[in-house]
């Protein structure tokens, strides 16, 4: 018999391959740029989030296709490690599996990403046993991959009482046919404006709730996040930690959300935790290698509240 899932998500995992650098070459220059560090680790946002809800003891599992090759395989196994769910993961021969490379520069910490994308939005096809996975959880987890099983998906989802929760960095076409069915929307600084074209946060972010979700946050990296209810709005600040690397602080932020927002907890409390389990990813080079169980993120918690 399947265990139950209570949180499935669907959308973004890929290779990445992280360097913490001093700079970056130029082409044609024979001097040789030194990396300062280099690890490989699990990537994207929804499969990023998995992982860090499963670390703080979530039950999790994804959906999602990669590639039948050395970077498919690794990403697997990396979440059996971390107790996500793989039932509902393809891997196919007919796809590769996205890498990214990520230059993260010493000392401060900016990043320059480049992307090899390997499988189409419309690769993912779902069928009768995801949708089972998808009714009987508790959250359905998205960030636009594969957006047409993603519109699908949280259909399902709504029309079976589950919450979706959205992941939103930047606008894509065919957005608007998921957005009616997100209740939770949890999306980057930049989305607000970028989506409904309006410059204001505040009005912007009012903008995305007129659309149904309720509760907007909007994450602001080193500053925290706002949240918007109806009825209030609640500005959280982050945790101070000295950040090598902020890959997956998003995702590390969203997972922290789900997990606290399944608790039960009020909206400040939710706001802090996430803003606690994303913090200490960003101690650590790598999207996942950082991301906290729940014993040091309340430890955190209970020295800075
Ligand atoms: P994204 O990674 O999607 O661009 P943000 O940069 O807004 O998202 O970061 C998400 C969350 O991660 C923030 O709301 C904050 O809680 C945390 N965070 C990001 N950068 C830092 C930092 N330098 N120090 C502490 N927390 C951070």
């Amino acid at each position: 018999m399947r265990c139950r899932i209570d949180i499935v998500g669907l959308g973004y995992c890929t290779y990445d391959i992280l360097a913490i650098t001093p700079g970056l070459p130029r082409f044609d220059d024979v001097r040789m740029v030194h990396l300062a560090d280099l690890v490989y680790d699990g990537g994207g946002q929804v499969g990023t989030a998995l992982t860090a809800a499963a670390r703080l003891g979530a039950r999790t599992g994804y959906i999602g296709i990669l590639g039948d090759d050395r970077e498919g395989r690794f990403l697997r196994d990396l979440f059996v490690r971390d107790g996500v769910n793989v039932e509902r993961l393809r891997l196919s021969g007919e796809v590769g599996t996205n890498v990214c490379l990520l230059l993260v520069e010493r000392g401060t910490g900016r990043r320059a990403i480049l992307c090899h994308r390997r499988v189409d939005a419309d690769a993912l096809r779902l069928n009768e046993a995801d949708r089972a996975v998808i009714r009987s959880a508790r959250v359905l987890h998205l960030d636009g991959q594969f957006l047409p099983a993603a519109v699908r998906a949280a259909r399902w989802a709504k029309a079976a009482g589950v919450k979706v929760c959205f992941d939103g960095n930047h606008p894509r076409p065919g957005l608007d046919a998921l957005l009616p069915s997100v209740d939770w929307l949890v999306v980057a600084e930049p989305f607000p404006a970028a989506y409904t074209g309006e410059a204001d946060l505040e009005r912007a972010a009012r903008g995305l709730l007129a659309l149904g979700p309720e509760v907007v946050v909007v994450t602001l990296g080193e500053r925290g996040c706002v949240l918007w209810t109806r009825d209030e709005c609640l500005t959280v600040p982050a945790f101070p930690v000295q950040a090598v690397d902020t890959t997956g602080a998003g995702d590390a932020f969203h997972g922290g959300f789900i997990y606290a927002m399944l608790q039960g907890w009020d909206l400040r409390r939710v706001a802090l935790f996430a803003n606690a389990v994303a913090a200490l990813n960003c101690r650590v080079l790598g999207g996942r290698r950082g991301l906290p169980g729940r014993a040091e993120v309340d430890a955190l918690l209970h020295r800075r509240t």
